[in-house]
């Protein structure tokens, strides 16, 4: 496809988007926008953009499709500055943030005007940062959910579709909501769980030195998520408060259940636990 594409922040999955694109498109313009100097540097030493714009108004009106890969709360942000701008007629906007239901919303005012705005969430990704980190096959089978509200054509879908189709990902409608309540068990509240883990052997170590060094293994397995960007997850949490607000009630009913068992050492009980959970666990694809 030809056009200008326009991508707003080239961290991770910026610019991992942007190589697919490329990959896919190689006739498409690629222009790039972020906070960082450094990442725009990068980008361009890359190859991952062609050229770099300082303000939204210059990269957005003459852009066919815009890609937003900025933390959740910067998106919302964004979209209400798109929403004044004079874009092209038949402009197709997305994102890639981690939440859709407040990311949808935000989008209101852009849909209002006509303007096709997708939501997206290409679900593969990695604790790693900036346009250094970006990778052309990091969507690669992964699944990348699409949440169009009822007012977009089908067409403009198939569009967005063929633009990423570079990502080699397999694409999934759902609404906002469910897109919401899915991520947030799967993804949003484990990680919860596990920067939880960590402070907790963070405050044992200050008993006893070891811990540092004896947490290997399936700690750093269940953990390594807690090294992925605070700003990031800080956004994500307070975009899916209500749904992560359930989980963790869940969570903490789940906890005094399994307290109680231990406590009044329910051997039969506990080992059904354990089972149950592998027997889910063996089962996953
Ligand atoms: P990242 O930190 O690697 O990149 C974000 C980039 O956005 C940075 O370069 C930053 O400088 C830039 N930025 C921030 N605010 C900006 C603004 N107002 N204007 C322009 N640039 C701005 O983060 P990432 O992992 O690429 O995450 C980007 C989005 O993708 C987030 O919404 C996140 O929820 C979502 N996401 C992340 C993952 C993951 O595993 N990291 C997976 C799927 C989706």
């Amino acid at each position: 496809m030809k056009g200008k594409v326009f991508v707003i922040g080239l961290g991770l999955i910026g610019g991992s988007l942007a190589m697919a694109v490329r990959h896919a498109h190689p006739e498409a313009v690629i222009v790039g926008m972020d906070l960082s100097e450094k990442n725009i540097q990068l980008s361009m030493l890359l190859g991952i953009i062609d050229d770099s714009v300082s303000s939204l108004e210059a990269g957005a009106c003459e852009a066919d499709l815009i890609l937003l890969a900025v933390p959740v709360n910067e998106t919302v942000k964004i979209l209400a500055q798109l929403a004044d701008m004079d874009l092209k007629s038949d402009v197709l906007i997305s994102d890639a943030g981690s939440t859709k239901d407040t990311v949808v919303k935000a989008a209101k005012p852009l849909i209002d005007k006509g303007v096709a705005f997708i939501g997206g969430h290409p679900m593969a990704g990695s604790h790693k940062s900036g346009a250094a980190a970006a990778k052309l096959h990091l969507f690669e089978h992964a699944f990348y959910l699409l949440t169009p509200g009822d007012t977009i054509k089908e067409e403009k879908v198939e569009q967005l579709k063929g633009w990423l189709q570079g990502t080699r990902a397999n694409f999934l409608i759902v609404s906002p909501a469910t897109h919401d309540k899915l991520t947030g068990v799967i993804s949003h509240f484990p990680h919860i769980v596990a920067s939880g883990l960590v402070k907790q052997a963070e405050n044992y170590s200050k008993e006893n030195k070891l811990i540092s060094r004896l947490a290997a293994g399936g700690f750093r397995d269940i953990t390594r998520i807690a090294s992925s960007s605070p700003e990031m997850w800080r956004d994500i949490l307070l975009h899916n408060r209500d749904v992560l607000l359930e989980l963790m009630n869940d969570w903490l009913n789940e906890m005094e259940h399994i307290k109680g068992l231990v406590a009044n050492e329910e051997s039969e009980e506990i080992l059904r636990f354990f089972t149950d959970a592998k027997i889910f666990r063996d089962d996953l694809p």
